[in-house]
């Protein structure tokens, strides 16, 4: 197996070989080059044997676990909280796609892309739940009762979430909320901002040479509910070189976020960026060390909703862009290197349909949909 030549340490341990390639890539490295590119080849496997050995290889863990039901096994109101990812549309789990596709009634933000809305059931009936800034369009309570009116009246809902919806998403206090009310709520995860930008940049948010710690912080001025920015956190602690810092609608407190970083001690060349529509096709990055920041974001004029990371791990986004050299300069990259891609509706219908399809597959790899 293809596992056991790169890995035959962490393979006859039973560790995942992944974790071992992620700690140790020059053991891996040497590993690979022992084996040689035809013994790899002669030990490639399909995906069915794959599957059935680590089947295996989980089966007492399986068995020690207790069965996890996916279902309510009832007629009992639900709601489903489903996490759609930053923008791109393949960024979206199948689990989501599969309930935007049985939803009765969506209710969506302001941050859900229209290619994404694209593909709920265009039987479903949609409402509009956002809110805009400075325009609160409906108040939270409200959102909360109509939630509970329409999971009573048996239907399939769907609150669509930009991000993940427990990532400052206000995903908790509509649970509470249904949950006090006899509603079940189910989450799917989403890919959060942070995580879904830095990755299309190719940004690790951690790094053994750069940072052992992530924090997602909201830059969100005072509101009903949190303390003002000033007081929010023990700055002393978030001005950690080796930490990354991940801002959430931090662009109107960028100008106040920078200097209590500086002033706390994070040195004012800390690479930074600030990323606009990440991961769309309307992406827009600016880079500056943290102490310009501010003014660069002010000079190319972003506008919501834009994340703000700060940290030395920044400094890798220019290891991949060689017209933007890092450094006292302000860098711009004005739209994604790689075209989007977009799932179309067939598409989406085709991929469920694989899904499906799985168990009774005769090639696995002829179930498989390409996306466009
Ligand atoms: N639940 C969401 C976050 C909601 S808060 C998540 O997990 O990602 C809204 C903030 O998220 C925005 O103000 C912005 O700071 C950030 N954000 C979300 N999507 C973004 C995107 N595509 N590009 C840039 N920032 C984004």
């Amino acid at each position: 197996m293809l596992v056991a030549a790169l890995f035959p340490q962490s393979y006859a341990l039973g560790l995942p070989a992944s974790s071992n390639s992620l700690a140790t890539p020059r053991r891996a490295g040497r590993a690979l080059l022992c084996a040689g590119a035809d013994d790899i080849l002669r030990s490639l496997h399909t995906t069915a044997d794959a599957a059935e050995e680590q089947q295996r290889r989980l089966h007492r863990a399986a068995l020690a676990a207790p069965a996890s039901s996916s279902s309510s096994g009832g007629d009992s109101p639900e709601v489903h909280l489903v996490g759609v990812g930053p923008g791109d549309v393949e960024l979206l789990t199948v689990k989501a796609l599969r309930l935007m596709q049985a939803a009765d009634l969506v209710l969506y933000d302001r941050l859900i892309s229209p290619e994404i809305l694209s593909l709920v059931s265009p039987s479903a009936a949609m409402l509009y739940v956002g809110k805009e800034s400075g325009l609160h369009t409906r108040p939270q309570e409200q959102i909360h009762e109509l939630l509970l009116q329409f999971a009573q009246s048996g239907r399939t809902v769907v609150r669509l979430k930009g991000g993940d919806p427990t990532v400052f998403g206000r995903g908790g206090e509509e649970m509470e909320y249904l949950e006090a009310q006899g509603v079940r709520v189910r989450i799917v995860p989403g890919v959060t901002a942070a995580a879904g930008i830095a990755a299309d940049l190719g940004v690790p948010l951690t790094h053994r040479d750069f940072a052992d710690a992530v924090h997602f912080l909201t830059g969100h001025a005072k509101s009903g509910c949190t303390t003002p920015l000033g007081e929010r956190y023990e700055w002393a602690k978030l001005a950690d070189p080796r930490a990354t810092l991940v801002v959430y609608m931090g662009l109107a407190t960028l100008p106040e976020l920078a200097p209590a970083l500086i002033a706390a001690g994070l040195p004012a060349d800390t690479p930074a960026m600030a990323v606009q529509d990440g991961t769309t096709a309307s992406q827009r990055v600016v880079a500056a060390g943290v102490g310009d920041l501010a003014d660069a974001v002010a000079d190319a004029e972003l506008k919501s909703p834009t994340l703000i990371f700060v940290g030395s791990v920044v400094s890798l986004l220019n290891k991949r862009d060689d017209a933007a050299a890092f450094g006292d300069a302000l860098t711009e990259i004005k739209t994604r290197a790689a075209p989007v891609r977009v799932l179309t509706a067939d598409g989406a219908q085709a991929l469920l349909a694989s899904v499906g399809a799985r168990e009774g597959a005769a090639d696995e790899r002829d179930s498989r949909v390409e996306v466009m």
